[in-house]
């Protein structure tokens, strides 16, 4: 299913644009309050978060582009990092004349001791019906991925690229479509992850073959009453 092309002038853009900034503003702000108290900037915290969440040690440029800032507000942050003791550069593997960063024993303490989720968020979600939680993170996703393909964002720990996710693996389960390979277990919209870390890179082609089972019932499962025939019918097709 393609979405019509969107003019920027439409106000749909607009009034979507107003409200995901001042989604944007509560997370800093809360962010803020979170880790003023233990010594850190936001930017600071999201560097410990971004290369805790990281594979592997990560490039000055990898964490600018990570966090969207710029390489200058991106540099000060991990000098004031390296500072405290909660980063460590060392020589990247694929460069002996770059740079890589990793966290420290302190630093991955300090990342897990911010690694909290925000209780304002739980009461947003608290609002949606059970039904809206499962539309959001699955539109949640789809933006994501969006932004990711664009090179607007780095890429995503997300079911959509895993190697082990089955979109639709469970057509008759209206609750529970999808199937999640690593630990062997159904799981519906409302359960995708964004970020997982048992996320591991599905190879191109077959990523794009289950991105287009996955978008290819949007809408359908929403309807719970019906999504199992819906979703057995689209993936059988005409
Ligand atoms: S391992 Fe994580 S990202 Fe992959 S399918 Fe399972 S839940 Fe989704």
């Amino acid at each position: 299913m393609t979405a019509t092309r969107l003019p920027a002038s439409d106000p749909l853009v607009a009034q979507v644009t107003a409200g995901l900034s001042r989604l944007g503003l509560a997370l800093r702000t809360h962010a803020w309050r979170d880790t003023a108290p233990r010594g850190l900037t936001p930017t600071q915290a999201q560097v410990l978060a971004l290369l805790q969440a990281s594979a592997t040690p990560l490039r000055l440029s990898a964490v600018a582009a990570g966090l969207s800032v710029t390489l200058p507000t991106a540099s000060d942050a991990v000098k004031a990092l390296v500072a405290k003791g909660l980063l460590a550069k060392s020589k990247a593997g694929d460069d002996a004349r770059a740079i890589a960063l990793s966290l420290t024993a302190a630093g991955r303490d300090a990342a897990e001791s911010g690694a909290r989720d925000p209780d304002f968020v739980a009461a947003v979600l608290e609002a949606l019906t059970h039904a809206e939680q499962a539309v959001f993170v699955r539109s949640l996703v789809k933006m994501v991925r969006t932004l990711q393909e664009r090179g607007d964002i780095v890429p995503a720990r997300t079911c959509v690229t895993c190697r082990y996710f089955r979109p639709l693996a469970h057509a008759d389960d209206a609750e529970r479509p999808h199937h999640c390979a690593f630990v062997d277990a159904a799981f519906g919209d409302r359960s995708l992850r964004v970020d997982c870390s048992e996320h591991a890179e599905e190879v191109p082609d077959v990523a794009a073959r289950r991105w287009h089972e996955f978008v290819a019932v949007s809408g359908v499962l929403g309807d719970a009453t019906s999504a199992a025939t819906s979703a057995k019918d689209v993936l059988r097709g005409p």
